[in-house]
């Protein structure tokens, strides 16, 4: 499989059907060569030809015939793709971690590893590494790797190739992207993401908002960012920042964020102001400590009050947001989760009473179901995309 230059005439057309055929199967399920002409608006003939070119790449298989009660049988081609992988790369503060998806959206390869040097974000070479473990050893047992995305905790430039700010990891991540090509042979295009926008596709394709078509995913670290799903893809504004709202000045005016200003939504509700609130210590990772503090919670009614006033923050926030986005489904992830129980009632009260349109409409509030590797996995959907788009040509 290459990635080539932008087609032109037969050959972009002849893609762009392609990708209608794999969306289609993998949105509405297997089915006959007829019906996927019926589903896409293609010819049969066309459709034909797909087919057996898919089939070829090993991205479809064609069951034996069955009969479809009436006229002439028919051979559901069903979406295999087990060879065909994208690789979901991801760094944080704390660990790298991978996820390799297949085609037909069945996950193959997860993997973590924390970092070499406790106290220290990994470097560029422990992801390389990590990588190029993965993909040697995919490779050996006869996958291709078509692409791979890494998710960062930072913001990206749109080229998706260029870290342009990450303060957490403490690294320059402009060549990133070359690099992993240089490690990877030249044989797999690399991008970088957002890790919010990630985890946003991910819960969009695998977690909680696969039932709606527009979704905002709030990350719970140390810092707070958000992803925006409109329709399976991500709202990324007009430089690629879309989702920065950690920012945004509806925190505590009195608080000082670790950028230096004051009055930051993520020093009223990141994981550090809620370590405060509750006059906790941070252990390993934001779930490990949100999981200790939702445990000491359960018992202490001082504790759940101090949850409870960052739950109202965080609602203030979510209501601002809310107001812009118009979400049918708002997920909370990271540390939120294990102290959804503490938090949610009160930012879905602040929501009902602040959102203007929400005696017609008030998004939910979900938790997300993924975990550790929700950004990892979106990032592997977001290696895939090309291949459905149509724009990579098995
Ligand atoms: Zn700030």
């Amino acid at each position: 499989m290459t990635l080539t230059g932008v087609p032109t005439g037969t050959e972009y057309v002849r893609r762009q059907n392609t990708g209608l055929v794999l969306r289609s199967l993998r949105s509405h399920g297997p089915a006959t060569r007829t019906e996927l002409a019926r589903r896409t608006g293609l010819a049969k003939a066309t459709v034909g030809t797909i087919v057996a070119e898919l089939e070829a790449a090993r991205a479809v298989t064609q069951d034996a015939t069955v009969s479809s009660g009436r006229g002439r049988p028919g051979r559901p081609v069903t979406l295999t793709g087990e060879s065909i992988l994208g690789l979901g790369l991801e760094v944080n503060v704390d660990y790298v971690a991978a996820v390799a998806l297949d085609l037909a959206g069945k996950v193959r390869v997860v993997e973590t590893r924390p970092v070499a040097t406790a106290g220290t974000p990994p470097s560029t070479a422990e992801l390389i590494s990590m990588a190029t473990d993965i993909r040697t050893t995919l490779m050996r047992e006869g996958h291709t790797v078509v692409g791979a995305t890494v998710a960062v905790p930072g913001l990206v430039a749109h080229d998706n190739r260029t870290v342009s700010w990450a303060p957490n990891l403490g690294w320059d991540g402009r060549h990133l992207a070359e690099e992993l090509e240089e490690a990877f042979g030249g044989g797999c295009p690399t991008t970088i993401d957002n890790d919010a926008n990630c985890a946003a596709l991910a819960e969009a394709a695998h977690g909680v908002t696969t039932d709606v078509s527009h979704s905002l995913y709030i990350t719970g670290t140390i810092g707070i960012g958000a992803g925006i799903v409109q329709d399976g893809r991500l709202i990324r504004g007009g430089a690629g920042f879309a989702g920065e709202v950690g920012h945004m000045p509806i925190g505590n005016p009195k608080r000082v964020c670790g950028c230096g200003r004051k009055g930051c939504w993520e020093a009223s509700v990141g994981l550090r102001a809620m370590l405060n609130a509750v006059d906790m210590e941070e252990e390993n990772t934001p779930l490990q400590t949100a999981t200790t503090v939702a445990n000491r919670a359960a018992r202490d009614a001082g504790m759940r009050d101090a949850l409870a006033a960052l739950g109202h923050d965080l609602g203030t926030g979510l209501a601002t947001l809310a107001a812009v986005l118009d979400p049918a489904a708002i997920v909370l992830g990271g540390y939120f989760v294990p102290l959804g129980a503490y938090i949610v009632p009160a930012a879905g009260e602040v929501l009902a009473e602040r959102l203007p349109s929400a005696s017609i409409h008030l998004p939910q509030i979900r938790l997300s179901s993924l975990g550790i590797h929700a950004a990892a996995l979106g990032a592997a959907e977001d290696a895939l995309a090309d291949v459905y788009a149509g724009t990579l040509a098995l």
